[in-house]
């Protein structure tokens, strides 16, 4: 009864990743829904048949990972766009072109 239908718990820390049917009351800022390739969300222990309808937020799915995601981590899906209602961290992933190891390719260039 107290569960909302569209609730997208983080299995790891418990983070509502989908505050978007209340999105009003809660406000813009909170939101991370999101889809990643398949191959990511394998990496990061998630098979999709055991885990069709579980949900991950940005901090607990990059600890998995061990490290950042960028914007080719993620689908196509209309659902992976910047927006004001997504949190401030999914934003800056999804509009990060750099390749993963961009870290390393930024500090040879001497940035
Ligand atoms: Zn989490």
């Amino acid at each position: 009864m107290g569960f909302r239908p569209m609730a997208a718990l983080c299995i790891d820390c418990g983070l509502d990743t989908a505050p978007n049917d209340d999105r009003r009351k809660r406000g813009a800022g909170k939101s991370e829904y999101y889809m990643v390739r398949d191959s990511v969300w394998e990496k990061a222990g998630m098979s999709e048949r055991k885990h069709r309808a579980t949900f991950l937020c940005i901090g607990c799915l990059e600890a998995r990972l061990g490290r950042m995601l960028t914007a080719r981590d993620f689908t196509r899906a209309p659902i992976n766009r910047v927006d004001r209602w997504n949190s401030p961290r999914l934003n800056a992933r999804l509009s990060n072109r750099a390749k993963p190891e961009g870290d390393a390719a930024m500090r040879r260039a001497g940035r």
